[in-house]
């Protein structure tokens, strides 16, 4: 009888065995239904396991093995495997993390497909169904009945030809219809007809007279005279400096290898601004978004279309690095410094790391794009283990890089958190009815609320951070928990009725704005105001309609966006971060104002940045004001190898959670007097965690870090073993591997 290794999603490192009469090895890698105790779990196969060892043991046999998708394909169970050991996670957990909801419920995929139905979209109307080659006539009518009737259901076009349902898939894949739902949504496994017809479809769209710019056109080639093996580039450019349309030509260039790509973005609202772009390029190409934010049912039509190869490009947020392709050809990692590309809970990956590992197995080019590479990357190109390209000017010959200048606070006066020449700055621009991004990393209307007698503040009894006046809701909020509570009428420790609101955030910048230029048009946009779903494309269109004027935001608005009427960005009171305790905070605090910098001047419109500050000397501040990320990333690798930091040392956390900050403190202890370190690898002392408590749980951590990767992996695996058979009654642990956040 075949006996099957199956990966479960339960909090321990083995395997399941089980017999499966009817498994051979075609089925490693598809889901499986097992009993595990007086439960039924859903698994994946990972392998088959050899009768003669198991033969003895008296082993349970499955329920069934789900055929209703293709499996898991083998070269991703190994980047799955890879993210198990690497971040010493069960294999179990991460297999079904990889996994869309629907593949991970023990029931198979049902539904009536025939009641599915469709929708005509925007694209689609724009489209002349004579793009479509006249030999593919079923696809030319549905098109045009879609154009006539805006809706149709999959049964109806069934009912005109057998092609139809694969026809409607493929108008799924080029956003020319969608599918919409009153009930839930079903989705067909694997599709009536061979998707093999879909590649003839692959077109592209030349922007007209578009000529790269030198750096770009050597970017391009370098990249495109190696595609068929491992390498890994590191593309850092200005802002403004073009990468997009960098990676729009390896896009190209992979399509006609008839090959897939993944692009990988840090955050779900930058995805609509990036698929505009390369719908617009490639029109008829299939394309594909992967994020948290998709309906179960389109997530996994989405992955299955990937699976088979149907979909070319795979636009997605970290999650999506998971995708099961079978024609990967390039991976792109779009601000590949940014933070959100490390899961913060459970599964502590970094999907950066993963695509190189993944690109590596694959045989296949990553291309790494930013403005401000992460350190990490920077001393790996600097090392030459990455290929370093370099875009240095603004692509579009017009425009130049921003004048930064600095508002010195010791010597200028602040109103309201605004200083009188970023005042006349906003002015001159209103005037000239050009926009304005006023920059201020907190939203709210003031962070602190403090009694004026005994100055107690008013913070979070979850957690252990302070909350933040809302003046619209007439409330106090909590950043890090959300717990929200009504204006104190008194102070809560003396009972004093002075308590007056400190510092500023967005809703305090934008009332004094608003009170200082009434007759401007001012829009506040931070996760507050965004919150609404699809807020962001109304919010995008009225500024590039020039409907707004002055935008004040948080660091939501800086990332990526293109804004061609803005040419004014005031900053303000970034330092806070100059000091941080976060080793991390100087390269963040420079990649967040380099980009929100990069906001102004993007078009035809000379940009000016004011930043105030109390520290214009900084040689953060310096290198900004000449664009200069090299000097500073330089200064910083100086810092860090002299002070024992990352990237010259790795890292790992032991995490620990508990009601009690003495149980966790108690459990590291034990941990750290379990571990047995070499001369190579060093075991810290238990500390409470930056943010102690959170959601009214304690934290602490014990961090350990040797000189290199391979000697820090073999102490945690052998650590890992001895922290399971610890003892923690209510200590909930984890590792974090190469962590970003303590
Ligand atoms: P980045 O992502 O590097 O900040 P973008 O890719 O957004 O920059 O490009 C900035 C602007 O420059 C875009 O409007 C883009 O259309 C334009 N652009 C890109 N390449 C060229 C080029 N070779 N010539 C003229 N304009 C270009
Ligand atoms: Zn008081
Ligand atoms: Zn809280």
């Amino acid at each position: 009888m075949p006996v099957i290794r199956v990966a479960l999603d339960v909090p321990v490192h083995t395997l399941f065995d089980y017999v499966a009469p009817d498994a051979t090895e075609r089925d490693v890698g598809a889901r499986v239904c097992v009993p595990l105790g007086n439960r039924r779990m859903v698994g994946v196969i990972v392998e088959m396991a050899a009768d003669a060892a198991t033969a003895s043991r008296r082993l349970k046999n499955i329920f069934c093995i789900f055929r209703d998708a293709p499996p898991l394909p083998a070269d991703l169970l190994d980047v799955l495997r890879f993210c198990s050991a690497y971040y010493h996670h069960p294999l179990g957990a991460v297999v079904m993390h990889a996994l869309p909801a629907r593949l991970r419920s023990p029931e198979p995929m049902a539904g009536d497909p025939g009641a599915a139905r469709y929708r005509l979209t925007a694209a689609g109307r724009a489209i002349d169904p004579s793009v479509i080659p006249a030999r593919r006539k079923i696809r030319r009518q549905l098109l045009a009945q879609f154009q006539e009737s805006g809706v149709l259901r999959r049964d109806e076009a069934r009912r005109r030809s057998r092609s139809a349902p694969a026809a409607l898939e493929e108008f799924v894949q080029l956003g020319w219809i969608e599918e919409f739902e009153d009930g839930p949504r079903n989705a067909s496994g694997e599709p009536a007809e061979s998707p093999a017809g879909t590649g003839s479809m692959v077109a592209e769209a030349l922007p007209p007279g578009l000529t790269l710019t030198e750096d770009q056109a050597h970017a391009v080639r370098s990249i495109t005279s190696a595609m068929h093996d491992y390498h890994p580039w590191l593309l850092q450019g200005v802002t403004g400096s073009g990468k997009t349309e960098v990676y729009l030509r390896l896009i190209a260039h992979v399509l006609h290898q008839g090959r897939q790509a993944l692009v990988l973005v840090p955050e779900i609202s930058l995805t609509p601004q990036l698929e505009a772009v390369f719908r617009a390029r490639f029109p008829a190409t299939p394309l594909i978004r992967l994020h948290s934010g998709l309906a179960s049912g389109e997530r996994v039509r989405a992955w299955l279309q990937a699976r088979q190869g149907a979909a070319r490009i795979i636009l997605g947020t970290r999650l999506a690095v998971f995708t099961p392709m079978s024609k990967l050809g390039l991976i792109i990692v779009d601000e590949e410094h940014d933070a959100s590309f490390k899961q913060q809970e459970g599964l502590r990956y970094s999907a950066r790391d993963t695509a190189i590992f993944r690109a590596r197995h694959a045989r296949v080019p990553v291309v790494l794009g930013s403005a401000t590479p992460s350190l990490e990357s920077y001393r790996n190109a600097a090392d030459h283990r990455y290929h370093g390209l370099f875009l240095r000017t603004r692509a579009n010959r017009g425009a130049s890089l921003p004048a930064i200048r600095c508002v010195d606070l010791r010597t200028v006066e602040t109103r309201d958190g605004l200083s009188a020449p970023l005042i006349a700055a906003l002015a001159e621009r209103l005037a000239l009815r050009q926009q304005s991004l006023v920059f201020i990393n907190r939203r709210g209307y003031a962070p602190v609320l403090r009694c004026k007698s005994c100055a107690w503040v008013a913070t979070c009894h979850r957690c252990a951070s302070r909350l933040v006046a809302h003046l619209r809701e007439k409330c106090l909020r909590c950043h890090h928990c959300g717990h929200q509570e009504r204006f104190p009428q008194a102070c809560a420790a003396c009972g004093n009725q002075d308590v007056t609101l400190l510092g500023h955030g967005t809703q305090r910048i934008e009332a004094a704005l608003a009170e200082r230029f009434p007759e401007a048009r001012i829009l506040r946009i931070d996760r507050d105001s965004t919150r609404r779903r699809n807020a962001w494309p109304s919010i995008l269109e009225d500024i590039q309609a020039q409907r707004v004027d002055i935008l004040v935001g948080t660091q939501i608005l800086a990332k990526g966006h293109d804004f061609p009427h803005l040419s004014l960005v005031g900053i303000l009171n970034p330092d806070a971060s100059l000091f941080s305790t976060d080793f991390r905070a100087s390269e963040r605090l420079f990649a967040q104002l380099m980009q929100v910098a990069g906001r102004a001047g993007r078009a035809d419109i000379p940009g000016e940045v004011l930043v105030q500050t109390e520290f214009p000397g900084h040689p953060l501040y310096q290198a900004l004001r000449r664009h200069d990320y090299d000097a500073l990333a330089q200064e910083l690798l100086a810092e860090r190898r002299a002070a024992g930091f990352p990237p010259y040392v790795h890292q790992a956390l032991l995490r620990a959670e508990a009601p009690q900050i003495a149980t966790a403190l108690a459990f590291l202890d034990r941990a750290a007097a379990a571990a047995n370190p070499t001369s190579r690898v060093q075991v810290f002392d238990p500390v409470p965690a930056h943010m102690a408590r959170l959601k009214g749980v304690e934290r602490a951590y014990l961090l350990v870090q040797a000189g290199s990767r391979s000697q820090l992996q073999a102490f945690l695996s052998a650590w890992r073993e001895r922290l399971d058979a610890l003892p923690g009654r209510k200590v909930r642990w984890t590792l974090d591997v190469d962590p970003l956040e303590f």
